[in-house]
């Protein structure tokens, strides 16, 4: 496995070209792009590829790469059971993994992290295995305007099947969530909170801290939706006190497949299991069974073993660039993109949260974001196109569909200029703004 070591450049160089706005850079972002072998090509008739569609999924660097192909060549087997020198090696890596995630979100314990195929299993599973049991007729899920399908639709699933209720927190103009709304909704009925930490489309970062605490005076609970934070920012788990908090691997450096519930260890003990089979088990009778030690209670069935580990491994990449400096690096060229994009004449940028991340959702005139997308694709450059699975969203936003152009720590400010002139581009292509 490579050393980050050199991935690192304190010099912080401050770049000036004629009238850019540089960033003040702590990453070596060319270094650690050669990281990552799918950003070295070209796409088309040789046009150096953009990637610009992170928050959909992030590139894979060789470390991670290279842990799938370590795993299915040295020690493949299965985890908790063989007795066998691979099987040992197998369950030893697997369990480093879940050690490494609950570090890299600050859990107080290993015991508080189940593995998950992704952000939406591990939502559904809390509607599922705590919901069923805790909300009832009458009851209130309190959900935002804001939230992706994964942290709506289970929710809605639920309300259906039990009469409970679920209402969404409004958004102001600017992005941000209606704090005032938030705190009037929360009556007493109110079971659960759920809400996004940051937004897929706005960028918006959530007060979720606040929110955690208004929740709990309320006796409601808080479930965070981390898909779109944990891969851009340090957090911290037991600082923000949150209930339920789920993320994916693949958002994060990580391969698809693999995700994190981390719940409080009081919550998971009381919860019933999600799924039923091989290795949840404590003992299996006739006619009833006993669970599992936590979090294996949750995890029925061959997990996930190899792309667990690689997440592990990509938890670690990251660590070791440091959050800080990431979150510190995709800032800057936050505001360089809505920058870039907003000095095009007829382009409309959605949200302008002071806390927001890297996706970065636009209107460019009339030109429909389908369109839009495939003419900047046929310039090397990827970004997402449609309702970005947040169509309550869009609908508050006036719109059915934008574009987004997300970014991650390899991205610069070069590729936001190709961006930047392919929508002029497009504009002159399409005859309209
Ligand atoms: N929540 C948010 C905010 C997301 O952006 C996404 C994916 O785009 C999800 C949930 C679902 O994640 P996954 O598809 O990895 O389960």
């Amino acid at each position: 496995m490579r050393s980050l070591d050199f991935a690192r450049d304190d010099r912080c160089i401050m770049n000036a070209d004629a009238g850019k706005t540089k960033l003040v850079d702590s990453l070596d972002v060319e270094r650690l792009r050669r990281d990552f072998p799918i950003l070295d090509q070209t796409v088309y008739d040789g046009k150096a590829l953009v990637y610009l569609d992170n928050a959909a999924t992030s590139q894979k660097p060789e470390a991670v790469i290279d842990a799938l192909v370590e795993y299915y060549t040295r020690y493949n087997a299965n985890v908790h059971r063989a007795l066998h020198y691979l099987g040992e090696q197998a369950t030893a890596r697997f369990e480093e993994a879940r050690g490494k995630l609950a570090r890299f979100i600050r859990a107080p314990s290993e015991r508080n992290i189940a593995f998950t195929r992704g952000t939406t299993e591990s939502i559904n599973l809390v509607a599922y295995a705590w919901g069923r049991a805790n909300v009832g007729k009458g009851d209130v899920i309190l959900a935002t305007g804001m939230e992706h399908h994964s942290n709506l639709v289970p929710w809605q699933i639920l309300a259906r099947e039990k009469g409970a209720e679920l209402k969404l927190v409004p958004i102001q103009d600017d992005g941000t969530l209606d704090m005032e709304s938030f705190a009037s909704l929360l009556s007493s009925n109110v079971k659960l909170v759920a809400v996004t930490h940051m937004s897929n489309v706005l960028g918006t970062v959530n007060p979720v801290k606040e929110m955690a605490k208004a929740a709990h005076d309320a006796g409601a609970l808080i479930l965070v939706d981390a898909a779109q934070s944990v891969p851009h920012m340090a957090v911290d788990v037991a600082a923000l006190d949150a209930d339920f908090f789920a993320f994916s691997s693949h958002k994060m450096c990580g391969p698809t497949g693999a995700g994190v519930l981390y719940a409080r260890e009081e919550l998971l003990d009381a919860m019933n299991p999600f799924m039923g089979g091989g290795e949840m088990i404590s003992k299996v009778n006739d006619d009833y069974s006993t669970w599992a030690d936590l979090p294996y209670k949750f995890e029925a069935g061959t997990p996930n073993i190899a792309d667990v580990i690689a997440f592990g491994v990509a938890a670690d990449y990251l660590t070791d660039i440091g959050m800080d400096r990431i979150h510190e690096h995709e800032k800057a060229l936050t505001a360089y993109t809505m920058a870039r994009l907003e000095e095009i004449p007829d382009v409309r940028v959605f949200g302008h949260a002071p806390e927001r991340g890297g996706a970065v959702s636009f209107a460019v005139g009339e030109i429909h974001p389908h369109d839009l997308s495939q003419y900047v694709d046929q310039q090397g450059i990827a970004i997402r196109a449609g309702h970005l699975c947040a169509q309550p969203l869009m609908r508050r936003l006036g719109v059915t569909a934008v574009s987004r152009a997300s970014v991650y720590f390899y991205n610069t400010e070069d590729e936001i200029d190709r961006l930047a002139d392919a929508v002029r581009k497009a504009q002159q292509f399409f005859g309209h703004g």
